[in-house]
């Protein structure tokens, strides 16, 4: 039985939070078999958005009963074996799609539902899991992708991550969140966690503490992209990496009981913080968490957006890691199981997401490096990728989502393959583009976001696929979202528009601007 609820006024919750109540989404998981020996008509249509609990979405149309998965990768991290059973689900039951998320999880499409507990056992027997990955429930908890072999990171996160994850992951006390809920956890000093856009993040800072420097986090709250997007509040506390565990429980604990749940579309833990702001926030937390130290010296230098590209030393003496371009983070199976390979032969069988969708392959011997760099696939899963496509990133669109209005992560590889040989820059654009304002591919945060819309057709005698174009976004010394040109383009005019975009930038930017 899920936790009993203390925020319960029937009047005002939305239909969701009153089918939730009903039934709460990791219910799922128990009536899953029962469905796969049914077949996709014996599921009740209001089941299907519970079905999210499990990791699982209708893709489009939802009618013809194919599922999307998302797998939990937590700080990204994915040993030998998990690659290849991943790798071996894609080309087993999701027609060779292998796609890299925007926080670092892995995507499955085309799934149907008799195969959905065979998956799950796959899944099991390599530590890994779809529940929670989707829904109104913690999701996949962002870590720095270089966790322990990053010279400059002020502690390993991967514990604490793996806590986190494991505290939140099928735990029926916190299954009814008021919306989806984000966490990331990193002491990368380079913020590749994006710590501006989740719910709550952690990220690295220092403190005196009678007279011991002491290593821990700042906390931020409240952030989040979709319609509204807002940055995280930083709370005025420092927090010691043994009491993350405590915070990361109190923070959603305050969301469960005190967020939102009268529209869906106000319901992120980023309302909640516009309106009682930080210090409010702080004194709640506070009453959870009894004392905590103020704020010590952020640790945060810059921000590097999630990309790793080129051979780096490691922190372990004589070991590298590689950081990898993947299109528009989409793999073959095949591709995926020759970098298992290739990560295996020349390190210790590990690779690593990155929620710019790429990946990296760590532990490589000086010696090996150069034997590594001559393997056939790096020719398009390259090393140090052109300045449009290895800085493109796209999310699902038209092709799987329901809620898309465009197509997109063809379009953009096809824009940013086209861009690299129109126009030669010196510093890379990051190109985000999204199918519709939920942002799964972080548009707010690029320095060109391109978002889906429908409009009329030139000729009035229908609509078409159109984009706004959005510019200048970061999250460089906390943040600032982009800002939306003038007008809509026709999907068919994008590329002419971006590269005539591009070429009077190229022509009046300043040096390394
Ligand atoms: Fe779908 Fe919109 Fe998310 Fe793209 S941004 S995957 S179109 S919901």
């Amino acid at each position: 039985m899920a936790y009993v609820k203390k925020w319960v006024n029937e009047e005002k919750l939305n239909d969701t939070e009153k089918e939730k109540l009903e039934y709460d989404g990791l219910e799922i998981l128990k009536d899953i078999p029962r469905y796969a020996e049914g077949g996709f008509d014996s599921i009740p249509k209001e089941r299907w958005p519970m079905f999210k609990w499990a990791g699982l979405y209708l893709q489009k149309p939802k009618e013809d009963g194919y599922f999307m998965m998302r797998v939990n990768v937590p700080s990204g991290v994915l040993n030998y074996e998990q690659t290849v059973a991943l790798a071996h689900i894609a080309r087993d039951y999701g027609r060779d799609v292998f796609d890299i998320t925007t926080r670092q999880a892995v995507q499955f499409h085309w799934l149907r539902i008799e195969e959905i507990p065979d998956i799950f056992q796959r899944l099991e027997k390599v530590g890994l899991s779809s529940t929670g990955a989707c829904g109104d429930i913690t999701r996949n908890i962002m870590g720095n992708p270089l966790a322990g072999l990053d010279p400059h990171e002020t502690l390993d996160t991967r514990p604490i991550v793996e806590e986190v994850y494991r505290f939140f992951q099928n735990n029926e006390d916190f299954s009814n969140l008021p919306r989806k809920y984000k966490i990331s956890i990193s002491s990368n000093v380079h913020n590749p966690a994006h710590a501006e856009i989740n719910d709550l993040a952690f990220v690295p800072a220092v403190k005196e503490i009678d007279g011991e420097k002491v290593i821990g986090f700042h906390l931020k709250v409240g952030g989040g992209l979709s319609a509204r997007a807002f940055l995280a509040e930083e709370l005025d506390v420092f927090i010691r990496p043994e009491q993350v565990m405590e915070v990361a429980i109190a923070v959603t604990t305050i969301f469960r009981d005190y967020g939102y749940r009268q529209k869906r579309t106000r319901a992120r833990l980023k309302f909640l913080m516009a309106d009682w702001g930080p210090e409010k926030f702080k004194e709640k937390l506070l009453e959870y968490t009894g004392p905590l130290p103020e704020r010590g010296e952020n640790q945060l230098k810059d921000w590097n957006a999630g990309f790793f590209y080129g051979v780096h030393a490691q922190k372990q003496e004589g070991l590298n890691y590689v950081g990898l371009n993947v299109p528009v983070g989409r793999l073959t199976s095949a591709e995926v199981l020759e970098l298992a390979r290739i990560s295996k032969k020349f390190g210790d069988g590990e690779i690593r997401n990155s929620n710019s969708q790429n990946l990296l392959i760590p532990n490589i011997p000086d010696e090996q490096v150069e034997v590594l760099l001559k393997e056939k696939i790096f020719d398009r899963i390259r090393i140090n990728p052109p300045k449009f496509i290895g800085y493109a990133v796209s999310c699902t669109g038209i092709e799987y989502c329901n809620l898309a209005l465009t197509e997109t992560k063809e379009r953009m590889r096809r824009i940013a393959e086209y861009l690299d040989e129109e126009v030669k820059l010196d510093v890379p654009v990051r190109m985000h583009m999204v199918g519709c304002p939920n942002s799964c591919g972080q548009r707010q945060i690029a320095d060109i976001g391109l978002q889906g819309i429908k409009m009329k057709s030139k000729e009035k005698s229908g609509m078409v696929e159109a984009f706004e174009i959005y510019v200048g976004g970061t999250l460089q010394d906390g943040g600032k979202f982009n800002e939306k040109l003038k007008g809509k383009i026709d999907g068919d005019y994008l590329p002419d528009v971006l590269r005539n975009f591009l070429l009077y930038f190229k022509e009046n930017k300043e040096s390394e601007e």
